[in-house]
């Protein structure tokens, strides 16, 4: 009796010890390089069951152009990268506090965000556009006057949309202005234009308007904290090694077509 107790005991303990040894593998943040984003802005980001990338805790998966740009950075960098899924207005508070090594989300660099993080070299040029119905008769940005427009609560497109002065309402995601304009409870939804592509792609009736005298270009860039040089410096090798070798051109076909 005394020595199954002996023995039981033993096997409990070696299945501590490989526990506590396997969770410290699966745990190892020291080796992880955490990239915050907002999985709602395909083709950049989004969750995706079969994605390159895994969160955090390894309990969700995303993909996208951002995403394998992620994972090439922590390549490069000898680490894992990994996501923190979060709001989109969060993101930048996450990285003052440390929560996130540096941020990819189809960002904008702004002045008035580089006032509080550091950002990459550009890796991607976008510019805003207006989404309507295939019948709307808004043409061009001013046509907006007096048409009912939603936007993306603390994207570019709100920005945009408030400089020229119009009216609008905003919304915690693109799919919930993309609802509204399909459901006629709004006339126009202003957002980045590969996003917009996307959306249009996978529902019908819908159709997008440019106007390039209205919305300027915007980059985007990968953003650090302040002062984070270091891993500013790799971001910026690895950006500008796939711009050279057109892994992100290439990127930007692959998961346009996707749509
Ligand atoms: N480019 C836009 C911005 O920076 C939208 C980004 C996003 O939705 N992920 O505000």
């Amino acid at each position: 009796m005394k020595k199954t107790i002996r023995i039981l005991a033993l096997v409990f303990a070696a299945a501590i010890t490989i526990g506590l040894f396997s969770a410290c593998g699966s745990n190892d943040s020291g080796n992880q390089l955490v990239f915050g984003t907002n999985a709602e802005f395909p083709p950049f980001e989004s969750v995706a069951a079969d994605g390159v990338i895994s969160s955090v805790d390894g309990t969700q998966k995303f993909d996208g152009i951002d995403m394998v740009i992620a994972n090439k950075i922590g390549e490069k960098y000898g680490k894992t990268a990994v996501i923190n899924n979060m709001e989109f207005d969060s993101l930048l508070v996450a990285l003052k506090n440390g929560q996130i090594d540096a941020c990819i989300a189809g960002m904008t660099i702004t002045e008035e965000r580089k006032e509080s993080v550091d950002f990459s070299i550009p890796y991607y040029t976008a510019t805003q556009v207006m989404i309507v119905k295939e019948d709307a008769d808004i043409k061009k940005a001013s046509d907006l006057e007096g048409k009912k427009i939603s936007v993306v609560q603390g994207y570019t497109g709100e920005t945009v949309v408030k400089e020229l002065g119009f009216e609008y309402e905003t919304f915690k995601k693109g799919t919930e202005c993309i609802l509204e304009l399909v459901n006629g409870k709004c006339d126009a939804v202003v957002i980045d234009s590969a996003t917009a592509e996307k959306y249009v792609a996978d529902n019908e009736g819908l159709i997008i308007v440019k106007d390039a005298e209205a919305f300027e270009s915007e980059e985007y860039g990968i953003a650090v904290a302040k002062g984070n040089t270091e891993l500013l410096e790799q971001i910026n090798a690895a950006i500008q090694e796939m711009l050279d070798d057109g892994t992100i051109s290439s990127l930007a076909v692959q998961y346009t077509e996707e749509a």
